[in-house]
């Protein structure tokens, strides 16, 4: 195997640090690049004396000059109530850090990966979704600086392969969870375990009968790692997620029974432009990455359960 010098953007994060540690395990060298305004060095610190792991405080909305093989861009806050607390820096974060990555690779000619998502399709009308689907989402609402921030960066992304003959590869992922995840981030999987680990009350949005599709983080990043290996004229997107699709209150009972936890349910209101259903078509991932996701969800939540034991 051929070490390579490898970019990871927003690599303190929950899905960097687990990509960090992947590509140190390949036998890489790994720069790992972060601001700190969602991620933080505890998810990394365990990688602080690894010979082959360098970390660099930089924010992706500014140049940045390095010599490197790959790139994974990762960065961008990826909670609601994180990208929504400045988002116009959201925005930027997307659409800057993606011309500065991309001209980054262009510069060095490195292979370069982008972290989409789900939320491009928006609250969809189409269900499962597949690649093909265009979306529905509200350029107007406060999930767009997010939404159109992560369209806009793919739009980019074909921009500069079409154009500049970039090698590129983007995954829409959905709903990832697992260790490492901000146990503050207000996402469903990190708040229902925090509450129940606290005898808090379990805070259902709406009626908890919308649908989400839960990964367990390793499955996720083997996908990655399955694209970026992918020969050059698979470019994506590709989604990339779980297709066991529940709804939010099962997803409550279940953390309730991991935890014998004794919390109550309680019924907040619906956010705005909070998506009803939102569930993965992988055939693509399966043809052309032979990747399909292996860990039950009880066994994932188990296992974040017992990371946020340790972060109470
Ligand atoms: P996260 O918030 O834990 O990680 C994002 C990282 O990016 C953090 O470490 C943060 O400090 C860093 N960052 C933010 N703005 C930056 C900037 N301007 N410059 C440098 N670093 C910056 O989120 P995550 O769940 O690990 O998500 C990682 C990526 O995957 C994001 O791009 C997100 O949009 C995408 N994604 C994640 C999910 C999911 O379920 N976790 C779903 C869809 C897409
Ligand atoms: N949600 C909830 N209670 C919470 C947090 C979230 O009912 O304490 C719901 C939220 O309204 C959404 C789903 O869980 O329908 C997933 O929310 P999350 O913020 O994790 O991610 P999203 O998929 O909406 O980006």
């Amino acid at each position: 195997m051929v070490t390579k010098r490898i970019l990871v953007t927003g690599g303190a994060g929950f899905l960097g640090s687990h990509l960090c540690q992947r590509l140190l395990n390949d036998g890489h060298d790994v720069l790992c690049v972060d601001n700190y305004f969602t991620g933080s060095k505890q998810n990394i610190a365990h990688l602080f004396n690894h010979p082959r792991f360098e970390l660099m405080r930089h924010d992706v909305t500014f140049p940045l000059y390095v010599e490197v093989d790959e790139i994974y861009n990762l960065a961008c806050p990826a909670s609601p109530i994180h990208y929504q607390h400045d988002p116009v820096q959201t925005t930027k974060t997307s659409v800057h850090g993606a011309i500065n990555m991309l001209g980054l690779a262009k510069r060095v000619g490195a292979k370069i990966f982008q972290a989409s998502t789900s939320e491009v399709y928006g609250d969809p009308t189409e269900h499962p979704q597949t690649e093909s689907y265009r979306g529905h989402v509200n350029p107007i609402g406060p999930r767009a600086c997010y939404d159109e921030g992560k369209r806009c960066a793919e739009t980019l992304f074909f921009d500069y392969h079409r154009q500049h003959k970039l090698r590129i590869k983007v995954v829409r992922i959905f709903n990832t969870y697992g260790p490492h995840m901000h146990p503050q981030d207000g996402r469903v999987v990190s708040n229902f375990i925090m509450q129940a680990l606290r005898g808090e009350e379990i805070t259902l949005y709406g009626d908890g009968s919308q649908t989400r599709a839960f990964c367990y983080v390793d499955d996720l990043i083997e996908g990655f790692i399955r694209l970026m290996g992918s020969p050059d004229n698979v470019t994506g997107p590709v989604n990339i997620g779980n297709p066991v699709e529940i709804t939010v209150r099962d997803l409550a009972e279940r953390v309730i029974k991991l935890t014998k936890s004794r919390s109550k349910l309680v019924f907040k209101p619906l956010p705005p432009d909070d998506p009803r259903q939102r569930c993965p078509d992988i055939s693509l991932a399966k043809k052309l990455l032979n990747w399909e996701p292996r860990i039950d969800l009880e066994v994932g939540l188990a296992k974040t359960i017992d990371y946020f034991k340790t972060r109470q």
